[in-house]
């Protein structure tokens, strides 16, 4: 039995260690991306559904690997977070989006929101808000048009700091999102202590038929609860058009989702809004 178990420890412990090894490697080459200039940001947009118009875009972030490819956000910004590069490569996202938004609107001729995710992390840095203000101003943007995405988990920690932060960001004029709303374990009761502006649905929050008759109730119900406590709602991760039809019907403010577009170089955006407008 003993010869069994310490088979079974050294078999655990080889592979922890490949995927250490490749971890610490890949932490590594994270240090050297920015001054590298291996990060770009990718834009995926958001439909109104009432005009069925693009009104605003996502900033994604995608790393140009030297020899892996492009790496996805989902490997690391996790990396980032736990190294707290997140903060530095944060930054440069608010910058670089905030610029790109600008050249956008001076191509298309109209004004689109731009929102940036915001890692839990950034949002215990005490210079988040003036690095906010200083990519707003650097790149000539309206305050207004610039909204922050926050996740629930940025959020458990009810503190006097965090409350002081978001109404900081909120005094500059940014706008404040909850991002995959409902994934989370904070409850709700942060919907109303905090001034948040535009809850996102999580796509885990869809119905998968449109039979799913309560499950369009719930999404129905969710909606009016955030209609009434004056926030904006936007569906994520819409793939096909039942569901969109389903978001039609429970009043929905806007939708983003690979049915409507992929994100996208910035480029490219501008000719989707562009053809969208024209159609
Ligand atoms: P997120 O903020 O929830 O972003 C939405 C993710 O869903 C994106 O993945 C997007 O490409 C994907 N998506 C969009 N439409 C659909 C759809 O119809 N179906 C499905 N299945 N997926 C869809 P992506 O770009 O790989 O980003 C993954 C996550 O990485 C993001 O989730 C966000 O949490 C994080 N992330 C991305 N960029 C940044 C950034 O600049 N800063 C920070 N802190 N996190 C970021
Ligand atoms: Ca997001
Ligand atoms: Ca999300
Ligand atoms: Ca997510």
């Amino acid at each position: 039995a003993k010869d069994a178990g310490g088979t079974g420890m050294q078999f655990f412990s080889a592979e922890m260690s490949i995927e250490t090894k490749n971890r610490m490697a890949l932490e590594l080459d994270l240090r050297e991306a920015l001054e590298r200039n291996e990060f770009v940001l990718h834009y995926q947009p958001r439909i109104c559904l009432d005009d069925d118009v693009p009104c605003g875009v996502e900033a994604l972030i995608r790393w140009n690997h030297p020899s892996k490819g492009l790496v996805s956000p989902a490997v690391f910004i996790p990396i980032a977070e736990t190294t707290g590069l997140i903060c530095k490569i944060g930054n440069w996202v608010l910058q670089q989006a905030c610029k790109d938004i600008q050249q956008l609107t001076e191509r298309i001729g109209t004004e689109l929101m731009l929102s940036v995710n915001v890692s839990p992390v950034q949002l215990k840095s005490p210079t988040l808000c003036s690095e906010v203000s200083g990519a707003l101003q650097a790149a000539g943007m309206d305050t207004h048009r610039l909204e922050l995405e926050l996740t629930e988990s940025g959020l458990i920690e009810d503190t006097d700091a965090s409350h002081q932060l978001l109404r900081n960001l909120r005094t500059i004029g940014v706008r404040l999102a909850i991002d995959d709303f409902g994934t989370g374990y904070a409850g709700i009761a942060y919907l109303r202590q905090y001034p948040i502006d535009v809850v996102k649905l999580d796509r885990t929050f869809l119905c998968p038929t449109a039979k799913a008759d309560n499950c369009l109730d719930f999404i129905k119900a969710v909606t009016e609860m955030c209609h009434s406590l004056g926030m904006r709602v936007v569906a994520e991760g819409v793939e096909d058009a039942d569901m969109l039809r389903q978001l039609m019907r429970s009043a929905c403010d806007e939708a983003q989702g690979y049915l409507f577009a992929k994100p996208m170089p910035l480029a490219q955006l501008g000719d989707y809004i562009i053809d969208r407008r024209a159609s």
